[in-house]
């Protein structure tokens, strides 16, 4: 039986600093759900959390009723005889880890349907860079999905509606009152969509650094401990790594182009060192965390599945499976055009990349049309960044700090001004700190 009750009591006990029983945060969920709440009220119990917070086990409670408020993937029936582990990240710039993630377990033994996401203001989203590539449909009917997950270990697909729809709602009124930044909040929008793919376990990426959703390291880890403690509260054993954002990962941020920086990375070539440590600890940690292999043997499968051209090969059997070209890796330049304006951005005097605001790279990238200022806008896949120097590396005429592809001269024009406002020149070559932060367990928290 469920037991009702008034919303502006538990909005007022929450604005109080009272706990919530788990009966009252189901009733919110209902009525986020079914409507019966207003968006006034949605706002004033957001706010409230963002003041009260809400401690383990109320975002325990929270995370759960928001998964029960739709769909739940169940993949027990669907016969795959191997874990089903995903990653989630809270996103970056040039970060196209999934795409290369996702093939590298399939080939190491693990199933990965990863549910991904459309990009919002600096930072890109896999789905945009898979509608990329011509004919790849991210949203295949059930049927589809389970053969593609079945036969080759991975797909990479879209959200559907019937996935947590009460964080449908949630999100977009916490998006226009100024809540999202509440870590209990994120935590059960995040894990809400996770658990209702039906995974045995989660891999969760939190990005720190200047062009992360929480820039600040200590606000990284804080999100990165309550996903971990209620992922695991909710019964999904779930490992976070915090990963560096004070550069683009790799040398290329847009949508065709990362996916050209995929092909090239799966192929061996031209790959990027920071890119690799990121991609191997993610990947390594999976394997670890749905018994796949142990702390010592999983880096060597990794670098196995690369080596030996298996991920590859899984990733252009994905592309194919699901309507792309059969012969994408052989044939990029065919299927992935680039925008026709072709500059390199010269720093104005030699010396070696300082600091990086990697949110204004990001935005050098919208700039140039290759990202939403608001969910209903299109974007340009081909234009974008490529040749993106790190932290520590040396300017020159012939070392630009970047090539940027554009569609137009002004697009261009303002790109550049604002790559060249985003880095800083200096006449030593400073450090780049570490990108792979802390890993956080359960077992250390
Ligand atoms: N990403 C999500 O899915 N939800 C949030 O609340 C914030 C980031």
């Amino acid at each position: 039986m469920t037991e009702n009750f008034f919303p502006q009591e538990i909005i007022r006990k929450k604005r109080d600093g009272q706990p919530l029983s788990e009966a009252e945060i189901q009733f919110m969920v209902r009525g986020i759900t079914d409507n019966s709440i207003s968006e006034g009220q949605i706002a004033a119990f957001a706010m409230a959390v963002f003041f009260r917070d809400m401690p383990m086990d109320e975002r325990v409670w929270l995370t759960q009723a928001m998964v029960n408020s739709g769909d739940v993937m169940d993949w027990s029936k669907a016969d795959l005889n191997r874990p089903v582990v995903d990653k989630h990240s809270t996103g970056g710039v040039g970060d196209k880890v999934s795409l290369m993630l996702a093939p590298i377990v399939a080939a190491c033994g693990g199933a990965v349907p990863m549910i991904s996401g459309r990009g919002l203001g600096h930072t890109g989203g896999t789905l945009d860079k898979l509608d990329s590539v011509p004919g790849y449909n991210t949203a295949p009917d059930p049927e589809l999905l389970t053969k593609v997950v079945k036969n080759i270990g991975c797909a990479i697909i879209g959200q559907t509606s019937d996935l947590a729809p009460a964080d449908k709602r949630f999100y977009a009124t916490r998006d226009v009152t100024a809540t999202v930044e509440s870590i209990a909040l994120i935590t059960a929008s995040i894990l809400s969509k996770k658990l209702a793919a039906g995974l045995d376990a989660l891999i969760m990426d939190v990005k720190f650094g200047s062009g992360a959703f929480k820039q600040k390291y200590e606000d990284a880890e804080e999100l990165a401990k309550s996903i971990v403690t209620v992922a695991n509260g909710a019964g999904m054993p779930t490992t976070a790594i915090l990963t560096d954002m004070n550069q683009v990962l790799g040398h290329t941020a847009g949508n065709a182009i990362e996916v050209r920086e995929t092909i090239d990375f799966l192929m061996g070539k031209n790959t990027d060192p920071r890119l690799l440590e990121v991609v191997t600890a993610l990947c390594s940690e999976m394997l670890v965390i749905s018994g796949i292999a142990d702390a010592t043997t999983a880096p060597l499968a990794v670098q196995g599945a690369l080596n030996s051209g298996s991920a590859a090969e899984r990733f252009a059997q994905m592309i194919a499976a699901l309507g792309g070209p059969k012969d994408l890796m052989s044939n990029p330049d065919a299927h992935l055009p680039l925008a026709p304006i072709c500059r390199d951005v010269t720093a104005p005097r030699r010396g070696y990349i300082g600091e990086i605001d990697t949110r204004a790279m990001g935005m050098a990238v919208m700039d140039l049309g290759g990202g939403r200022h608001r969910a209903s806008d299109t974007i340009d896949y081909g234009v974008g960044l490529s040749n993106i120097m790190g932290i520590g590396e040396k300017l020159g005429p012939r070392n630009p700090i970047a090539t940027l592809y554009a569609r137009t001269e002004d697009q261009a024009d303002a790109a550049e001004a604002r790559i060249l406002s985003a880095v800083s020149i200096t006449e030593t070559v400073p450090a780049a700190g570490p990108v792979i932060g802390a890993k956080i367990k359960l077992e250390d928290l």
